[in-house]
């Protein structure tokens, strides 16, 4: 089969489109043939080997990936030859033709949903559930600000609270990705470059503040993003990329609250508790992941260029 391999930690040209022998499925296991991998921000801090977890090399990237099973190892009870699914986290690498997966990363993918939509659901949108549910513990009556909605997380995050009744403000550095931001259910969206929109969004809250603030780029906002909260407000810091100074009495002046996750350490129940929520709700239609450009597996060196660019607009997903 072939699938892309890392050998060196470095730049997006270490990603090399390889053939390899097609893996079997010991117990326990199961192969699917990949339709569609995602592309998520992490990949590209694994590929440089600058990130927490440093794979053993060679590896194949993607921990995000919609197909059809192919076939199961023995003891196998939750999906069938022939399911459609999504994968959260593989065994081998999900940039690839194929993949394998332990059973309990597979889950059924509504036929509602496209595979190359699917590839956009596990990262994606179970951060942004976690995000706003577990950590920020969202209720309708509240406003939130997705810092940073024209992307992966940001999208997800603006459906999921629209959907749960909450007042919804994104941010975008594109007239596209602002477009996009309102029709996946933002109220208003705002530019996140342009000098004083921060003066725009406290505007638009009666000088109330913001609920909660889910941010993509901490680093860059967080000293803002206090200023910016009601009362009990909370911040959740989802991405960073730098260090930044803030000033701890924006918090206490408003008995706010910042708190940050990784998606990686979340327990089993919360696990579980994601996949009921999105199955349910890409099912019911609430979910519907966008999808911005498909690109061929063997352009996954573009694809981790692309990524870190501006402009977002939904997922990128590669095509073995
Ligand atoms: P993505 O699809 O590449 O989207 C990036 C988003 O960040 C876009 O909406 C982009 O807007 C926005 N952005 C760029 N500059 C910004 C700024 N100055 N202020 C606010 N937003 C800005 O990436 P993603 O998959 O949504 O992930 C977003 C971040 O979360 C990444 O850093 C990623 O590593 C991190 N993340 C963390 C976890 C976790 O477990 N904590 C899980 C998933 C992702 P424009 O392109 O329109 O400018």
């Amino acid at each position: 089969m072939k699938a892309i391999l890392v050998r060196q930690f470095g730049g997006p040209e270490a990603l090399k489109l390889e053939e390899v022998p097609t893996p079997k499925p010991a117990a326990g296991q199961v192969l699917v043939r990949i339709h569609a991998a995602g592309v998520n921000p992490y990949d590209t801090y694994m590929r440089a080997g600058t990130y927490a977890v440093k794979p053993p090399l060679p590896y194949t990237p993607g921990s995000d990936g919609a197909g059809v099973i192919e076939a199961v190892g023995d003891g196998v009870q939750k999906v069938k030859v022939g399911d459609r699914v999504y994968t959260a986290k593989t065994v081998t690498g999900a940039y690839a033709e194929y993949a394998l997966a332990l059973e309990g990363q597979v889950h059924s993918l509504s036929p509602k949903i496209s595979f190359s939509q699917g590839a956009g659901v596990w990262v994606p949108y179970g951060t942004a559930y976690h995000a706003l549910f577990h950590s920020a513990k969202a209720r309708a009556s509240e406003t939130v600000l997705v810092h940073g909605a024209s992307g992966g997380v940001g999208s997800a995050a603006v459906q999921m609270a629209r959907a749960m009744g909450l007042t919804v403000f994104g941010t975008a550095g594109t007239l596209k990705g602002r477009e996009l931001v309102k029709r996946e259910g933002a109220h208003q969206a705002f530019e996140h470059s342009k000098a004083g929109y921060a003066d725009e969004i406290m505007k638009a809250t009666a000088g109330r503040g913001v609920d909660i603030i889910l941010e993509m780029l901490a680093n860059v906002n967080l000293a803002t993003d206090l200023k910016l909260l009601a009362i009990n407000g909370r911040v959740i810091i989802i991405g960073n990329r730098g260090e930044v100074t803030i000033n701890p009495r924006d918090l206490m002046a408003r008995r706010a609250s910042a708190r940050g996750f990784t998606l990686w350490a979340i327990t089993p129940e919360e696990a579980a508790d994601i996949h009921a929520g999105l199955i349910a709700g890409l099912e019911n239609g609430t979910l519907r992941p966008v999808v911005g450009k498909e690109l061929p597996l063997a352009e996954a060196a573009r694809a981790h260029k692309e990524i870190l660019e501006p402009g977002a607009a939904g997922k990128i997903v590669l095509l073995p």
